[in-house]
């Protein structure tokens, strides 16, 4: 290949090497023998490959409009081809009265079936029969296909490519009793297969088998620095439960906790009492009780000598679990903080020298507890509530706070689905409470158009006049701020219309404001001060008000899923029958719909987030696009859920019996986790 078509491939498709051109895999095949007859094309087609005589090129339209049509014509009937794009070159290169093979997604306008943009190329029905092999179609840019690199031509490079090599060029990586009970190819005949299969099956087979490879070599890594962390990675030893604990667990704690609860207890326990670092996610769904188990493991971290921190995403939050917890802890000899953006400086000093010499037993606060001029006396252990807020580089000074790395304990706001928890967080160690406080009445869902407003208001006033509480949401729509404010002012003169003073207040609490002006309005509304809470999202992590047993949300097809779900957790904490209305437009699209049914449908937050990954995909899950987990050429998390069950069962028994691979066996794997380039760290991905 020319320099010029070469550096096209660098810039294009990041093509450098050999290996970058095999790892390009094609994302179909043409089989030549299977050609659609124009006729057949009906209302519901959606790809076809069809053949015949281009017809009546024309070009239509002006400017934005502007493109060029062609008919194609078979014995069967006729279509129509269109392009807005490099219409010149088209024109030139596509000559009516020849026979072209003709490749793409059938639309419809005006009952006309149509294809735009199709992939085309002269056809030679002779050539056809000679082929054995499914053809494959690779992808390119536009830049790639104007220098004759289209999706076919690049099948070429790679054929020629894969004719220069051979097996031992591609070296199995996979221990053989693996390939042996897993019916696997070899990584060779899968290289060779994925690209150029004589048939389906062997395609299948080959795509199997490096997908397998790609979440398998994931989960022996994240597997390995699992041990290599529990092997090497010192941490403080909590070896006793003493006073603080056990005072507090007879004299002080309000309920019986759930057998959830006390089971993660135990697991912590156990973690944080053998003398190597903790690195545990809770995943709990929202209400299922997490901030009393940092609680517990907080006065367990004083109880042998180690101060504590509760790190929370807002200022609200923080706050709430300062008043939470000192409340908790008001007749105990406990020490505890708060320590935001917002302490004022004396008070600040004051706190930062009692954590310098060791006086204060935990605080609480916002990320304004990691940054540099905090020093502990002895940091022994860190949680991080509603974890998806908070990013990588943050957590990671946290480390850097103690002599030896203080145990973490990262609490997610919603739960994660279980294959993403395997691969973007399977390096930690990880516990589930799937258990609610007994004596939660489930919460009911509804969804109501705007038409219904009135309604709604009507309803929340009958509860109001039964003393309970209600929240309404405001989304964060617009690109400004200033829109976005309009946008909550206009809903709450709306509600005020319908909640007239002195009979009712409400409090409102949005972004803009100025943080105890927040508080206060915040602070109103738990005390029950107030009996409407007006809000942006600002409110949807962990707030806690038993009492407010009705949740509106405005414009909520505006709103992903797990969003929703948080949000819906506001309510449903007291001992109220609570209410979760859905307010939309009219028109809802087929994602909107489809998240309002599910939050109609289920309370099981680990439903939701299967639903959200389902509708979202991997890539846009927070917190996960960072660690670099993701990252599979061929894989898919969600659609090969099996594959990667799999992968990880075979991953995690065979570093069971050679967490070295030192095995003969196992020699070729190690060999090609130490060579395989782009190196991940993963250890410090709390
Ligand atoms: P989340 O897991 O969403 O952070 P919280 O820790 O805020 O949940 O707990 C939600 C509510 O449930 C709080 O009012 C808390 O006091 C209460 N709660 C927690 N554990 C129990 C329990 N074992 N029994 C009864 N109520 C509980
Ligand atoms: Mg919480």
């Amino acid at each position: 290949m020319g320099p010029l078509k070469a550096d096209l491939l660098k810039k294009e498709l990041s093509i450098f090497t050999f290996s970058d051109l095999l790892e390009h895999f094609p994302n179909r095949h043409v089989d030549k023998t299977s050609i659609s007859a124009i006729t057949d094309i009906h209302a519901g087609t959606d790809f076809i490959q069809t053949a015949g005589i281009i017809d009546n090129i024309v070009i239509l339209g002006e400017k934005r409009s502007k493109r060029l049509v062609a008919q194609l014509r078979d014995r069967t009937g006729t279509i129509e081809l269109c392009w807005f794009q490099g219409i010149h070159w088209i024109e030139k290169n596509i000559h009516a009265g020849k026979l072209y093979l003709v490749f793409g997604k059938v639309a419809f306008f005006n009952g006309k079936a149509q294809i735009t943009h199709p992939e085309i190329e002269p056809w030679v029905a002779e050539t056809a029969e000679g082929k054995n092999f499914l053809e494959p179609v690779y992808p390119t840019t536009e830049k790639l296909k104007a220098k004759g690199l289209n999706g076919k031509q690049i099948g070429k490079l790679t054929m020629a490519l894969i004719e220069m090599i051979s097996p031992k060029d591609i070296p199995e990586n996979l221990p053989n009793h693996i390939l042996e009970n897993l019916i696997l190819l070899s990584r060779w005949e899968a290289y060779c297969f994925i690209h150029f299969p004589k048939n389906q099956l062997e395609y299948d087979k080959a795509l199997y088998r490096l997908k397998f490879e790609e979440f398998f070599v994931a989960q022996v890594k994240l597997g390995l620095t699992r041990l290599r962390r529990h092997k090497h990675s010192k941490g403080a030893i909590f070896e006793k439960v003493g006073e603080y604990f056990n005072t507090f667990y007879t004299k002080y704690l309000p309920f019986e906790l759930t057998g959830a609860q006390k089971r993660v207890l135990k697991e912590i326990r156990t973690d944080t009492g053998r003398g190597i670092q903790m690195n545990r996610l809770l995943q709990g769904d929202v209400g299922s009780g997490k901030t009393i188990v940092a609680l517990l493991t907080m006065l367990l971290a004083a109880d042998n000598g180690y101060q504590s921190c509760l790190m929370a995403p807002t200022e609200i939050l923080a706050t709430q679990h300062f008043l939470g917890l000192s409340e908790l802890l008001k007749d105990m000899p406990v020490n505890i903080r708060l320590l935001t953006g917002n302490t004022k400086t004396a008070a600040r000093r004051e706190i930062l020298s009692q954590l310098a010499e060791g006086s204060l037993h935990m605080v609480t606060g916002t990320h304004a507890l990691i940054e540099d001029p905090v020093v502990f006396k002895n940091l022994g252990l860190s949680i991080i509530d509603e974890q998806h807020r908070f990013g990588v580089a943050q957590r990671a000074k946290l480390w850097a706070k103690a002599a030896i790395h203080p145990h973490v304990l990262v609490m997610t706001a919603t739960p994660i689905p279980r294959t993403l928890a395997m691969t973007a967080y399977g390096d930690l160690d990880y516990s589930v409470m799937d258990e609610l406080p007994p004596g939660r009445k489930p919460i009911t869902t509804v969804h109501r158009n705007e038409m219904y407003r009135v309604k709604v208001m009507d309803f929340i006033r009958s509860e109001i006049d039964h003393g309970r509480q209600a929240y309404i949401i405001f989304p964060l729509i617009e690109e400004s701020e200033k829109l976005d404010y309009e946008n909550l002012m206009d809903g709450y003169e709306h509600v005020k219309a319908f909640f007239p003073e002195p009979k009712y207040w409400i409090s409102m609490v949005h972004g803009r404001q100025p943080a105890d002006i927040k508080e206060t309005n915040m602070k109103r509304f738990v005390k029950g001060d107030t009996q409407i809470m007006v809000s942006t999202t600002v409110i949807e992590v962990g707030v806690n008000v038993p009492n407010a047993s009705i949740m509106v949300i405005e414009n909520a097809e505006k709103f992903g899923l797990s969003q929703l779900h948080q949000l819906r957790g506001r309510v449903g904490r007291g001992s109220d029958k609570s209410y979760c209305i859905l307010l939309t437009g009219t028109k809802l699209n087929n994602d909107a719909r489809e998240r309002i049914k599910t939050m109609c449908s289920t309370n099981d937050g680990f439903k939701i987030a299967e639903k959200d990954l389902e509708l979202r995909g991997p890539g846009d899950i927070e917190g996960t696009r960072q660690s670099g987990a993701l990252n599979f050429k061929l894989a898919n998390i969600i659609s090969d859920k099996e594959i990667l069950e799999k992968a990880k069962k075979e991953a995690e028994m065979l570093l069971s019996k050679d967490e070295e691979l030192s095995s003969a066996e196992n020699l070729i794997l190690k060999n090609y986790l130490l060579h395989k380039k782009g190196k991940t760290v993963w250890s410090k991905i709390s």
